[in-house]
């Protein structure tokens, strides 16, 4: 293999979309199956469409998946700069030499090369491993360089490419059809081609290209709703490539172990949120219960940013001690505030949630499980609650699920919560009992 260098080139045109972090991933897996480089490369040539900020969120999103670049804008390289915006004077003197070839001419400002219509032009896809050809009539002459002396993408993705020393190509599927453009204009420098992998189209679950409405945002979106890097990773590589033995469920660092471009199905790559949502959740019960603890807790800094007060948000020991209680309950991060915060914060009351219980003399029914709660004797013993309120539950003429909804409501204002005896052991006998009596109040 020769010396593998492989790029990702997002523009920073807003924040970076789901499908940069996909093309990112099997760069970034190439690259280190092939101990090649991995480089970062901004296309901020169209001004028009140019986010300021935008670039930082770029930066972030290899950051947090963890696919580290050995050369970038941000931290250099013998092939910089990175930034197409600061290589106008490149393009402009290989923009020339085209202009003296005679293979380009200017035309109101800017420079088109010419395109040789006759014959065809052909390259092999890794993708698909087919050889593709494509006929030159298909093809007009194009800008190279506009009048304000920025290159269009067609040129300067060749220029960059060649000047830093790419052997793959891995981009979307959509630029197959110029590549008759891109064989012309290196050959006109007499350069060597790259080799080429185009990725399948992202399509949403109704075939068409992906979008905002099949649950496709921004990377660091992902980051904010509560999906850990590992999952979203591994979804990643599910789109449009297949592990060799057909496994769902893999690490990164196996996916480079057996990454072969053959494994790729050309044909579209379905994006299926819920399947995120499900790989999200196997992350999480497989993440050791400390682990999960760091996770959640940074998350909680990162929602708040930073700013977490002691009065409304758990402490890492209450995260630690809540943990076994949602684990198996949570698909992300983010589900762990609806599930848990009755534990950490007021319990806001409502008469709907009692009355959804069907309880006559439900007052009466409460207090009478506050007495035999204030009778029970300490620390108090999971078995001894059960059969204590079942055997209220009959003398009451209330069926078991009743009795310990009831408790559940008024410990936590909620019909849903993790398991109730683990949740009273969470919160203790005394804050149990606190609650019980503010709950009374409340329906009095
Ligand atoms: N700036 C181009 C894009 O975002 C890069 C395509 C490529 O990888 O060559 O689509």
């Amino acid at each position: 293999m020769v010396n593998v260098r492989v790029r990702i080139a997002p523009s920073p045109t807003g924040s970076p979309h789901i499908g940069t972090a996909w093309q990112a991933l099997f760069d970034y897996v190439f690259a280190k199956k092939h101990n090649g480089k991995f480089i970062l490369r901004l296309e901020d040539t169209d001004r028009a469409r140019f986010v300021p900020g935008s670039e930082f969120e770029i930066y972030e999103t290899l950051k947090w998946l963890g696919f580290e670049y050995n050369e970038g804008p941000d931290i250099g390289g013998s092939f910089g700069p990175y930034k197409q915006s600061e290589r106008l004077d490149i393009y402009k003197k290989y923009s020339d030499e085209l202009l003296e070839k005679g293979l380009s001419f200017k035309d109101e400002g800017a420079v088109r090369f010419r395109i040789n219509k006759s014959g065809q032009a052909s390259y092999h896809d890794l993708v698909g491993d087919k050889d593709i050809t494509i006929q030159n009539t298909t093809q007009e002459d194009f800008v190279i360089l506009k009048s304000d002396g920025f290159p269009t993408y067609n040129f300067a993705n060749v220029i960059d490419d060649h000047l830093m020393q790419i052997s793959h190509v891995i981009r979307g599927n959509e630029y197959i059809s110029s590549m008759p453009k891109y064989l012309q204009l290196y050959r006109s420098f007499n350069w060597k081609p790259p080799q080429f992998a185009h990725l399948p189209l992202l399509v949403g679950s109704d075939r068409s290209k992906l979008s905002k409405r099949h649950g496709a945002k921004g990377a660091l979106e992902f980051k904010k709703e509560g999906f850990l890097k590992e999952a979203v990773i591994n979804f990643l590589a599910l789109l449009g490539w297949t592990h060799p033995q057909a496994k769902e469920i893999f690490s990164l660092d196996e996916m480079i172990e057996v990454f072969d471009f053959k494994d790729f199905n050309p044909a579209s790559a379905f994006f299926d949120v819920t399947k995120l949502e499900w790989l999200n959740g196997e992350y999480i019960r497989k993440t050791q219960d400390s682990n999960l603890k760091t996770q959640i807790y940074q998350y909680l800094l990162q929602l708040s940013d930073g700013a977490l007060s002691k009065t409304d948000h758990p402490t890492e020991e209450e995260i630690e001690r809540l943990v076994p209680l949602v684990k198996e309950r949570i698909k992300k991060l983010s589900d762990f505030i609806p599930l848990t915060s009755f534990f950490y914060e007021r319990v806001e009351y409502d008469q709907a949630q009692f009355q959804k219980l069907n309880i006559k003399n439900q007052n009466k029914a409460l207090e009478t499980v506050l007495k035999k709660l204030e009778e029970m004797e300490k620390p108090w013993q999971a078995d001894v609650f059960e059969s204590t309120f079942r055997k209220l539950a009959e003398d009451l003429g209330l069926s078991a699920s009743q009795m310990f909804q009831l408790i559940r409501v008024a410990i936590s204002g909620q019909l849903v919560t993790p398991p109730l005896f683990e949740s009273i052991q969470v919160l203790g006998e005394e804050e149990t009992i606190n609650r019980i009596q503010a709950a009374l109040k409340f329906l009095q």
